[in-house]
């Protein structure tokens, strides 16, 4: 038998079975039947989805809703690539829970005034939801929990393998380098099975619920909510993708049946589907986290019985981790750096032509130019790659790094606020076990080792179809009249000239206190 522990309801559950929960949220008053409300967020999923499944077993039916957060998530506010990525998200767990008998109730508005108005319109007996770690939610989860105390509310941890307030050194303080991270986490994998997803759902009927419902609360479609973008750009990035419980599901067991013995080294070459495309995924709880640890695991004890490319995998999975971790226990982080002496950084003044260029792919340099593109065209770009035009726009262009972090949250379908401040914080050299200021990617040196031939640059930029590949990711060393004749911009800065103003301007911090 295996017992999971959760904060408040207690599921307990035999192995491979539908999970069984003894919660006092739902104990039905008289012949009237119980009902809960469980919160969708973060966790578009029906399987492994621990408030819906405690809700089910405590009350007799429940009620899916929604929110589209009027104070933090409304369009505008979170990037169209991951408002378009919601949209679709949002029909495909309709559609699964309509096979269910089941419905997703839409709201828009405060969730903070929105859901007591609607526990007690309902009279409902418990409200369930899986935790989320941002700063800003975690603020305003706080706040509905105290608002909700009437109503038996009850947080479960799913978005995450382990909760970031029991990951702390042996000291009692937060872990700043991966490694003892790592090492310190790894003892527990693969952690608890997943749970199953339930085989129905009993639902109150729509009518029911719409009658009942006191103003102001309104019931919307998501295509009210305005999700899609008026931009096709957007749409056409969508193609790249399948969106959804079940495509997340296909796409991780593709990649492990394909991809993972080869993945250490296949990982960083960006021409390469080397790589599972679970970030999105990921990041709308599509799947969780402990899904995919377990379909990696399968039938092994522990990390030491992993090959070499399901280790190097899992690592990474925990370096999700280690930047939800991060950002919980440095919130601060997400907008400035954790060092604070880059407070102080000299960037560069009047930058927003050279910022234009590093955004549409046109700075001359061929693997930037490459990956920005990448970017705007499927929403995602490949890991070396993110590394190669961070390092690019703060340490060439001396960009502050929130630039570049703001045009990503707008276009990445992956977009996640903790492992984007990470990424960014560990390119400027700014964050937790960061890459060190001087070492600044050679974008040249950096296509010639991941990208060999060039594959992924022609992919990216057909104007250097008719270069000779030893020039591939230098077209400025070509004979004048060469270049002259190619339809691709010269480099926005010397890259040996902007190295060193890069170093001296970080000399110029290194003493601060
Ligand atoms: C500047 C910069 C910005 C980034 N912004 C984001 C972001 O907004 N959202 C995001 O999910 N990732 C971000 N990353 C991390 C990483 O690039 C992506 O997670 C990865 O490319 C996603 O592709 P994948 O799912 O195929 O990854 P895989 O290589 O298949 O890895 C599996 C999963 O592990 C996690 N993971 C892998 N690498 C990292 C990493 N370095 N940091 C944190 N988690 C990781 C992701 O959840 C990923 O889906 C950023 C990296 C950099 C350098």
């Amino acid at each position: 038998m295996v017992r999971q522990h959760y904060q408040i309801g207690i599921v307990i559950r035999l192995k491979d079975s539908v999970p069984r929960i003894s919660s006092t949220a739902c104990d039905p008053v008289e012949s009237a039947l119980s009902l809960a409300l469980v919160w969708f967020r973060q966790d578009l999923r029906i399987s492994d989805n621990p408030a819906l499944l405690a809700a089910l077993e405590g009350c007799d039916e429940i009620l899916p809703i929604y929110i589209q957060d009027s104070r933090i998530g409304t369009v505008g506010q979170i990037g169209e690539a991951t408002q378009t990525w919601l949209h679709h998200s949002l029909q495909s767990l309709q559609a699964t829970l309509e096979s269910l008998g089941s419905r997703l109730t839409v709201l828009e508005g405060d969730p903070l005034t929105l859901l007591p108005a609607l526990a007690k319109s309902l009279s409902v007996d418990g409200v369930f939801w899986n935790r989320s770690y941002d700063p800003v939610t975690l603020d305003r989860d706080k706040e509905i929990k105290t608002a909700l105390a009437d109503f038996n509310p009850q947080s479960f941890l799913s978005t995450l393998l382990f909760e970031p307030v029991k990951t702390l050194k042996a000291d009692g303080t937060p872990y700043r380098v991966f490694t003892p991270y790592w090492k310190n986490l790894m003892e527990s994998l693969p952690g608890d099975v997943p749970l199953a997803a339930p085989k129905k759902l009993p639902t109150p009927a729509i009518e029911i619920v719409e009658k009942t419902l006191k103003k102001p609360i309104k019931i919307v479609s998501i295509d009210d909510l305005g999700l899609l973008p008026t931009l096709s750009w957007a749409r056409h990035m969508m193609s790249h993708w399948s969106v959804g419980e079940k495509a997340a599901q296909a796409q991780f067991k593709s990649f492990l049946k394909t991809a993972v013995k080869h993945y250490k080294n296949d990982r960083d070459v960006p021409s390469l589907a080397g790589t599972s495309r679970m970030s999105p995924h990921l990041h709308f709880g599509e799947i969780s986290p402990r899904q995919i640890v377990h379909l990696v695991f399968a039938k092994r004890r522990n990390v030491m019985s992993l090959n070499v490319g399901e280790e190097t995998f899992v690592k990474e999975m925990v370096w999700r981790e280690f930047a939800h971790n991060l950002i919980y226990q440095f919130p601060h982080t997400v907008s400035q750096p954790l060092d604070q002496r880059y407070e102080h950084f000299p960037w560069a003044k009047n930058y927003a032509s050279n910022l234009k260029a590093w955004q549409t792919g046109n700075t001359g340099v061929p693997i930037v130019d490459a990956g920005m593109r990448e970017l705007y065209a499927t929403g995602w770009m490949h890991n070396r790659v993110r590394m190669v035009v961070a390092s690019f726009l703060i340490k060439n262009l001396l960009i502050p790094w929130q630039e570049g972090e703001k045009w990503f949250r707008h276009t990445l379908v992956d977009a996640d606020v903790a492992s984007n401040a990470m990424g960014w914080q560990w390119a400027a050299g700014s964050g937790a076990d960061a890459a060190p200021f001087f070492r600044i990617f050679n974008p040249v040196l950096q296509g010639e080792r991941f990208d060999k031939e060039g594959d992924y640059v022609l992919r990216w930029v057909p104007e250097l179809a008719e270069v000779p590949r030893k020039f591939i990711h230098k077209p400025w060393e070509l004979p004048e009249a060469t270049r002259s004749e190619l339809n691709y911009p010269a480099p926005l800065v010397d890259l040996k000239l902007s190295r060193q103003a890069a170093l001296d301007a970080f000399t110029s911090i290194k003493t601060v206190k």
